[in-house]
């Protein structure tokens, strides 16, 4: 499979039905599944073989899901879980543990910045956030032997701010830590953090890569490109797992992965449900064709507000003024997706009285899907941060976000320009 480009991979990877099989992955809807011999289940329990035994740790609906997310990302495992929080928290958890600490980008989804910042700490996770467009040296100043993990997202969610992969990469390559990517808005269709020195990619799969606002769902894909062997700073690959049969992670191909099931899954159990993983698995076929839709929609847009006298700043990294363009020809040069985000002028209240003059485009807690909608953030998905965490979040109080579908793009900006003037 690896040798088709990423369009063939969306539809092709994951599930090869053998004669006489179903075309497409069937829901196994079961709990568990049945052996006759007990050395069977014993080897299955002991990592000799591949199957099933339990839903909580693997099912082949899922799987199959876990293989396409794998092969788009060019991974080598996939781990689906019950929602792009869960993903974010167990990778975390498969490195670090109290006393450690993490770094993080401080321009991530709210969701996650309050993970990192407030229950964390409570774990005794200490996480360090940085300005993702500091320099390096900056960054790098806050790395010690008890770093665990640098965590970015590609294009972040609301800020749209594009990384700098490279940047990010020099840093954890230099200082052996694991480089964690949540490609949540970008998809592997725009942009594969691991050909930019990513270690592991997160997705948030409720989003672009289910794309119909049906199924809740999160991977967490292994690139297996970090060596954990001999690292100081990860003893717990490199120990025998007591509660794993002895097993040490370092020492096989896949660490992050078999650990990240093992461990994390098997005890914490937020896994994937297998008809949210059909469900996913279905939306991905079309993945490619509308990242496609999703960014030249997105273009147009940006344009058009762009353009209005009552938008007062707009982000989409495809304007060529975007303090993100050049960035975005790097790391996106295929389209830089349906997101973006803008102010209106004056007032905040301003923000409320469009939103609610749009006919088309819904409000929602959602992004990244086939149908556009609108958010403001200060008020719902940040409410709970103060006025300085919005400021580092790139959160200001008008800000706008909005999730361009793929409806035909002449409607959509009817719909905005018919809500502006309202305004
Ligand atoms: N990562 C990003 C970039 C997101 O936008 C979101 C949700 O909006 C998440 C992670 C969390 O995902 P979920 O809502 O599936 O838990």
């Amino acid at each position: 499979m690896d040798k088709y480009k990423l369009d063939t991979l969306c539809v092709q990877a994951g599930y090869s039905p053998k004669t006489g099989q179903s075309r497409i992955p069937p829901i196994v809807q079961s709990t568990t599944f049945v052996y006759e011999k007990t050395q069977d289940m014993a080897d299955l329990f002991d990592l000799k073989s591949d199957g099933y035994f339990y839903t909580r740790l693997a099912n082949p609906t899922v799987a199959a899901f876990e293989n396409k997310v794998a092969a788009l990302e060019g991974g080598v495992c996939g781990i689906g879980c019950a929602s792009g929080m869960s993903a974010t928290s167990l990778a975390v958890f498969t490195v670090a543990g109290a006393g450690d600490n993490i770094l993080s980008s401080q321009a991530v989804y709210g969701g996650t910045y309050n993970l990192f910042a407030v229950t964390l700490p409570k774990l005794g996770i200490e996480c360090r956030f940085f300005d993702p467009d500091a320099p390096a040296e900056e960054i790098e100043k806050l790395i010690d032997k008890n770093t665990k993990m640098i965590f970015t997202e590609t294009v972040a969610n609301p800020s749209i701010i594009v990384l700098d992969f490279e940047k990010i990469a020099k840093i954890a390559s230099r200082h052996k830590v694991l480089f964690a990517v949540d490609n949540t808005l970008a998809t592997p269709a725009l942009c594969r953090p691991a050909q930019w020195g990513a270690n592991i990619v997160i997705h948030s799969s409720t989003k672009y890569l289910d794309g119909h606002a049906a199924a809740l769902g999160g991977m967490i894909v292994d690139i297996a490109n970090f060596c954990f062997k001999g690292n100081d700073r990860y003893s717990s690959f490199n120990v025998p797992d007591e509660s794993y049969h002895g097993l040490v992670y370092a020492d096989l191909p896949v660490s992050f992965g078999t650990k990240c099931r093992a461990q994390m899954i098997r005890d914490f159990g937020a896994i994937m449900s297998p008809q949210n993983a059909f469900l996913s698995y279905i939306g991905c076929d079309t993945l490619a064709l509308r990242m496609e839709r999703h960014s030249s929609n997105a273009k147009k847009v940006a344009e058009f507000l762009s353009k209005h006298p009552k938008i007062e700043w707009i982000n989409h990294a495809s304007l060529k003024d975007n303090k993100y363009n050049k960035l975005a020809e790097k790391y996106l040069p295929d389209g830089q997706g349906g997101m973006l985000s803008f102010g209106i002028k004056g007032s905040v209240e301003k923000c409320a009285k469009f939103m609610e003059a749009l006919k088309l485009i819904t409000q929602e807690t959602h992004v990244a899907d086939v149908r556009s909608c609108v958010l403001h953030p200060a008020s719902t998905t940040h409410r709970q941060l103060s006025e300085e965490d919005l400021k580092k979040a790139g959160v200001p109080h008008n800000l706008i976000r909005l999730s361009v579908g793929i409806e035909n793009p002449d409607d959509i900006i009817a719909d905005l320009a018919n809500a502006l003037e309202k305004v």
